[in-house]
């Protein structure tokens, strides 16, 4: 029997290229998703279930039905801003969504959970990089229920037996290198689709949100992290707990940071399109500088970023926004 996963959010970004790729690695992808922000017309490489995580029962059914190998969950909540205004939404449906669909695996005895944290756990970091020993203070709702999820996983796993893997993204990014799944999200507040939105002209220009941080060119640095090889990283997730290995929570990124300006460069040198821009002041609980030390996911992931570099970012966005990318 081919093995089969459980994929929660699988009609959402990383979600549906996960999917893909599982399928092209010979594992099929049960995609569980309420639709809310996620695409039906993303999910297509395997049985599709209309379903909420809250839902305990309907995900009881659906794991006795296809007896998955393991659940990969990304169904949740994903605007950091929102998570401030409306934390009632986040920990509903990051909480207790997650608690439910650990509930259900444990009812149900599936085992292996492979979970999309994100590098918010860790707040405003006093040291870089961020390895995964730093303290987690996340400073909103959005990482405390991540972070809050985590502690679960690891209560579950010690009394229950559970055995999951913690993935914990820096910036992601990119479109599926085949061209089949595009970067978007409604509304769309991401500084990459957003740059390549005013570049189109699709936007009057790019909000840059401060230009005045202690950064070499003033402008915050992140660590982007190709939306593919977020996706290699799960099935690598599954391959590692498949052969029995230990629970992890791992940072996923190329251990690289970049400002606005340096996305900004790379997309005029690969589009040939300049990307108007208006300084804003800075976004409230934006970090200056944000990335990871990714030694710990090439350790025990094998984990090894291969379309994260800016321009290959960029290049597989970008027609998705109407633009072509230079020869
Ligand atoms: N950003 C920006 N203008 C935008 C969107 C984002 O200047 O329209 C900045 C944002 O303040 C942050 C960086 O770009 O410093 C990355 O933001 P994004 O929302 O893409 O990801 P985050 O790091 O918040 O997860």
């Amino acid at each position: 029997d081919a093995p089969r996963v459980l994929v929660t959010g699988g009609a959402g970004y990383i979600g549906s290229h996960t999917a893909k790729l599982l399928r092209s690695e010979g594992i099929e992808p049960v995609v569980y998703d309420n639709l809310t922000t996620g695409n039906r017309s993303s999910v297509r490489w395997g049985p599709f279930v209309e379903g909420d995580v809250l839902d305990t029962s309907c995900l009881i059914e659906v794991i006795e039905k296809y007896a998955p190998d393991a659940v990969i969950h990304f169904a949740a909540s994903a605007y950091v801003g929102e998570s401030v205004e409306n934390p009632a939404k986040y920990y509903n449906n990051n909480v207790c969504g997650a608690l439910s669909l650990i509930d259900a695996c444990r009812q149900t005895g599936l085992q292996n959970v492979i979970f999309s944290s994100s590098c918010a756990v860790y707040g405003v970091p006093s040291v870089l990089p961020i390895d995964e020993t730093l303290p987690k203070a996340p400073i909103n709702p959005y990482g405390k229920t991540k972070l809050i999820f985590e502690h679960m996983l690891a209560d579950y796993a010690a009394a229950y037996g559970l055995r999951y893997v913690a993935l914990r993204y820096f910036n992601a990014c990119g479109a599926d290198p085949d061209g089949e799944l595009g970067e978007w999200h409604v509304p769309e507040t991401h500084l990459i689709p957003r740059a390549l939105l005013a570049a189109a002209g699709r936007i009057p220009h790019l909000e840059i949100f401060g230009d005045d941080y202690d950064t070499p060119d003033g402008t915050c640095i992140r660590d982007y992290i190709h939306v593919a090889d977020l996706a290699r990283a799960h099935v690598q997730a599954f391959t590692h707990l498949a052969k029995g290995g230990a629970n992890l929570a791992v940072n996923l990124g190329t251990g690289r940071g970049f400002s606005i300006r340096d996305v900004l460069r790379v997309i005029q040198e690969t589009t040939g399109r300049e990307v108007p821009v208006v300084i804003h002041p800075r976004r409230p609980g934006d970090p200056p500088s944000l990335y990871a030390d990714a030694s710990l996911a090439r350790e025990t992931l094998c984990f090894q970023p291969r379309y994260s570099d800016l321009e290959t970012i960029v290049r597989t966005a970008a027609p998705f926004f109407g633009l072509e990318a230079r020869a």
